[in-house]
């Protein structure tokens, strides 16, 4: 390599030193006499100075522009007093004796490292991502995902595990989305599935005795996007054999610890809390809890038992829930009715019919429903602290709790809760119901995948009361974030074909998709279970960055699109013909 140094690499005891540097100008400033160019590469910036006596460096320099590429050959000098900056090159400056243009570079399409980023849309951004990732903060982001997964290989490796491949190119896996397909040339009429997990190849593993599995594994998933979903996006994968869950948790909780400290230097507590799922939404409003800030919900049935208040009588009489946030004094001050309005509405939009709310003054309450509450009045003022506010929505239990949930959320935000913007709260959720109610297709479906463990003092009753019985499984969350989810699985044939039975799948249909995977049963299977890390998910937090999309190299646009490369696009009628395949839908209007 002729590069000596990294640009940001260089301080004071590099003093008259010879340097050769390569890498882009960030900026040229010509002060007549003096050229200064700000050179920048992976390691950081320093200033380089071109003097006239250089004469062919200071020629060249005189036509360099910003984002060219050079490399500069000079003496590291320590800069005077009183021309000292505060970047960790600060101290010095390179003084050129040699310079070389690279690559010329037009001017950048979009600013890079723009100050004020606001200015530059998503879209362009992701157009011109190669300019984008010119941003150091954008490195950074890269170089924290390098170090997540570097961390896992190493620890894990530690651990007894194996990393194993399993195809993209494989049969339907389900986990509660669309396949992405892919036609097959050789079968015309035939598909392949992009896994969205390799879930019933890492099953596989176990039976063929791998005993310890993990894959940094690419999952493909076609939903509806938001913001924090991805396309095409990946997992931590992990299988193990001959354990019980605490096992799972333990070896995961050693895992994140070290993770956690290679990406950011900082030691987490473990264990984490278990936090039982129905605990999680009657306090939370979610499964997903967000642990840094209290605001826990409560349950007022027994306050609003007999009431006469129609909108909370008729809750209770179906069987729903009254579920109440009290909010202190001192935060309550500031939520004007205005702002009680904007939380109802944000309510409604998670599911709620209505929110009210009660504000307590002295003995009294105040609130549109207050007049409708006399008889309850005594009891609720000695529960709400003087100033404070209750926030009541009924429901059923469920849905109330979401509600709610989604306004402690809001609170959070509103309210600036978080003081330690850099805390990481993780916990467990446990003991998910195995199946749920799907109220589109008027049955049972399972709430983590059909191949979880039910519990087994509980399975007598999967036949009988479905919906009372629990699966072993977990969700891992950090921050009101699942980064993570797993379980126990079914290992023998009978409860496998039980599992299906419950949820609805004929005899014939269970056969036809899972017929390999039944049948690998038949050969036996050690008691195994795992878990699915959602690494980019992880990685957002870990890194501080706020979408999805900052912590992927090459990520794809609200709309699944890739504004880089185009993609989705038309492929070639000659491509069809080999496919056996034509297009019958009209292509939609393109949008920019
Ligand atoms: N396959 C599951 C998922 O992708 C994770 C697991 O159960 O291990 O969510």
């Amino acid at each position: 390599m002729k590069r000596t140094h990294g640009s940001g690499t260089l301080r004071p005891e590099h003093q008259d030193e010879s340097v050769v540097l390569q890498g882009w100008v960030h900026r040229r400033r010509d002060l007549g006499g003096l050229i200064f160019l700000e050179l920048r590469d992976r390691t950081g910036r320093c200033q380089a100075v071109v003097e006239p006596e250089a004469k062919d460096a200071f020629s060249a320099a005189e036509d360099v522009r910003a984002e060219w590429i050079v490399e500069l050959h000079g003496t590291v000098r320590v800069r005077p007093e009183g021309q000292r900056s505060s970047e960790p090159t600060g101290g010095i400056e390179v003084r050129v004796n040699r310079l070389e243009v690279l690559s010329r570079a037009e001017p950048p399409a979009i600013p890079v490292a723009a100050a004020d980023e606001q200015e530059v849309s998503e879209d362009l951004r992701m157009r011109y991502r190669y300019l984008d990732l010119r941003n150091p903060d954008r490195l950074q982001a890269l170089d924290v995902r390098h170090r997540v997964i570097k961390t896992i290989y190493d620890v894990l490796d530690e651990e007894g595990f194996i990393h194993v491949e399993t195809p993209l190119l494989t049969l339907s896996t389900p986990e509660g989305a669309r396949d992405y397909v892919v036609p097959s040339r050789n079968t015309p009429g035939h598909f392949y599935a992009l896994p969205q997990s390799p879930q019933l190849f890492k099953q596989l593993l176990m039976m063929a005795g791998t005993e310890r599995y993990f894959q940094i594994a690419r999952c493909f998933r076609d939903e509806d996007l938001r913001a924090d979903r991805q396309p095409d996006f990946t997992q931590l994968d992990l299988e193990m054999s001959f354990v019980d869950e605490n096992d799972v948790l333990t070896l995961n909780e050693r895992l994140m610890a070290r993770v956690v400290h290679a990406a950011v230097g900082s030691d987490i507590a473990t264990p984490f809390p278990r936090i039982g799922y129905r605990d999680a939404m009657d306090r939370y409003g979610s499964d997903k809890p967000d642990i840094r800030f209290a605001l826990e919900l409560e349950t007022w049935n027994d306050v609003f038992a007999g009431t006469e208040f129609r909108g909370f009588s008729a809750a209770l009489n179906d069987g729903g829930s009254v579920k109440a946030l009290l909010v202190p004094a001192s935060y309550a001050e500031g939520l004007s009715r205005k702002a009680l309005d904007e939380l109802e509405a944000h309510a409604k939009v998670h599911g709620a019919k209505a929110m009210a709310w009660l504000r307590r003054e002295g003995d009294a309450l105040k609130g549109p429903i207050a007049k409708f509450l006399e008889r309850e009045t005594a009891d609720i003022t000695a529960r709400v602290e003087d100033g404070g506010l209750v926030l009541l929505i009924a429901d059923r239990w469920n849905t109330a709790c979401e509600a709610l949930g989604a306004v402690r959320l809001a609170l959070r935000d509103r309210l600036d809760l978080i003081a330690d913007k850099r805390e990481l709260a993780f916990a467990w959720v446990t003991d998910f119901p195995l199946l749920e109610w799907d109220d589109d297709n008027g049955d049972w479906t399972y709430m983590h995948h059909p191949f979880t463990q039910p519990r087994a003092d509980e399975l007598d009753r999967l036949e009988t009361d479905p919906g009372s019985v629990h699966a072993v499984a977990y969700d891992l969350v950090l921050n009101g974030f699942e980064v993570g989810g797993g379980s126990l699985r079914i290992h023998d044939l009978e409860t496998q074909r039980r599992m299906f039975d419950a949820l609805g799948f004929s005899r014939e249909d269970a056969q036809a998709r899972f017929g390999f995977f039944l049948d690998a049963l038949k050969f036996g299977a050690p008691p195994h279970g795992g878990i699915a890390w959602g690494l980019d998910r992880l990685v957002m937090i870990l890194a501080g960055a706020t979408s999805l999309r900052d912590v992927i190299a090459f990520p794809k646009n609200v709309r699944g699109g890739d504004p880089l490369t185009g993609a989705p696009s038309p492929i070639a009628d000659t491509q069809l013909d080999e496919l056996g395949l034509a297009v019958t839908a009209e292509p939609p209007e393109v949008q920019s």
